[in-house]
């Protein structure tokens, strides 16, 4: 029979390997909070039509990467189309306009963690299912926090010890600017389009922006000849652009500006921004973090105009960045019985030190004592704990220190137990 297995691009994370995802994760959330974001969670699975609307037909991902099923039908109904999130901003936004949190406060600061499920084509750092932690603003036009957001980024990466970064921004305007811009765009690539590539020349008429950030030789070559959307920003978007440079400035966050940045979602406008990083085993996919502005995304899913700013950052990708881990905390303690009727006494010792905090780790499963010590110093535990009819009687525990060659055992009262094994 064969062998089951996970679906392509979908990756089990083992204990071993989880402890740098718990790091990140434990990270994020304490950065971001300090910071004043609150997290949302929203269900994985949204109606298809959210997607579409929110992120926009002509992207790569709703055109072809979208996990997308009809749930069944109930009486005389006909099922609905539901979608795998493969992103989170379109979920906030739902989720900020359901529960009418726009009418409850001015500015509102979320952050989320968790899967999204795209159908690209799986590599190193590029999966099917894949972990995400954003942060989204409603209400600040900014640019202010817009430089604040990139600042918190690059700390949470420092922190991480991710210093090997390119922080990347771009301007894209805002509506009227977008518009001139993608005919300018149009009217530069339609006569070269036959020596385009051939997802560009697909591309070309519906998202002509896309070509700009395509990987392909022939397309990076016209690229670079193209207009840049910088130079056509309304008088607005320009004093935006430059107040994001100098916050960024007076933050002391390097960046470099890059009028070729786009980014496949549709729905970004003035700042956009992306964080590669160079180092650990990243490779090809160098891409830790994307964000932006999207001012008009909250009207266009039916609220009131609301600007919006948010970024996602990817978990795989980051913990690639990352490199090796460092040894993580293990065991406190190991406990040991001596005779078998020792054992309820060891678990009775072993629930006192875990209610104070300690990690402690036991194998009752019948084994003599010798066999039991053994699997302690296989455990890594700092210490060894045993107990015996001695022990017993006296209220006593036999504690060897495992990280000492030829360390004396001690007997120490269980009442002091806690605090030795902290020591
Ligand atoms: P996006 O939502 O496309 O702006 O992507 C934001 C970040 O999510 C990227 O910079 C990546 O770090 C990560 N990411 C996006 N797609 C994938 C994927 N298929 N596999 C792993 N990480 C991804």
């Amino acid at each position: 029979m064969a062998k089951l297995r996970t679906v392509k691009g979908m990756n089990d994370v083992l204990p071993g390997e989880i402890e740098r995802w718990h790091r990140l994760e434990q990270a994020f959330r304490d950065r971001a909070e300090r910071y004043g974001f609150a997290e949302v969670r929203t269900p994985l699975v949204e109606h298809t039509e959210l997607f579409e609307r929110g992120i926009g037909e002509a992207t790569d991902i709703v055109d072809k990467e979208m996990y997308t099923f009809t749930d069944k039908a109930g009486e005389g109904k006909s099922g609905k189309r539901l979608t795998l999130r493969p992103e989170g901003t379109a979920s906030c936004v739902r989720a900020y306009l359901q529960h009418n949190v726009q009418g409850q406060e001015p500015v509102t600061k979320w952050y989320y963690l968790g899967p999204m499920y795209r159908r690209e084509r799986p590599a190193k750092g590029r999966y099917r299912q894949f972990y995400q932690a954003g942060c989204e603003v409603y209400g600040d036009p900014g640019p202010y926090v817009d430089a604040e957001l990139i600042d918190m980024l690059v700390g949470l990466l420092g922190e991480l010890g991710v210093r090997d970064v390119e922080v990347l921004i771009n301007s894209l305007g805002g509506a009227t600017t977008r518009t001139r811009y993608r005919e300018a765009l149009l009217a530069y690539l339609r006569p070269r389009a036959a020596e385009l590539s051939e997802d560009s020349q697909r591309r070309l008429e519906r998202n002509p922006l896309r070509v700009l950030d395509s990987k392909a030789p022939q397309d990076q070559e016209i690229a670079a000849g193209a207009p840049r959307v910088l130079d056509f920003l309304s008088d607005e978007d320009a004093a935006h652009f430059d107040g994001l440079r100098a916050t960024l400035d007076a933050l002391g966050t390097p960046y470099t500006v890059e009028p070729r940045l786009v980014r496949g979602l549709d729905y970004y406008t003035r700042t956009l921004f992306e964080v590669r990083g160079r180092g650990g085993e990243l490779g090809a996919q160098n891409a830790l973090c994307g964000g932006g502005r999207y001012d008009d995304m909250i009207a266009q899913l039916g609220g009131k105009p609301t600007p919006a700013i948010g970024f996602a950052l990817g978990i795989e990708r980051l913990l690639l960045a990352m490199g090796p881990a460092d040894a993580e905390a293990g065991l406190d303690a190991f406990l040991a019985a001596q005779r078998p009727e020792d054992r309820p006494a060891v678990l009775v010792l072993a629930r006192t030190l875990r209610e104070a905090g300690l990690r402690v780790e036991t194998d009752l499963r019948g084994n003599s004592l010798k066999s039991q010590l053994r699997r302690a110093d296989k455990s890594g535990a700092r210490f060894a704990v045993v107990l015996g009819e001695a022990e017993q009687t006296q209220g006593t525990a036999k504690v060897t220190d495992l990280r000492q060659q030829n360390a004396e055992r001690r007997e120490i009262p269980q009442a002091e137990l806690v605090e030795a094994l902290r020591a």
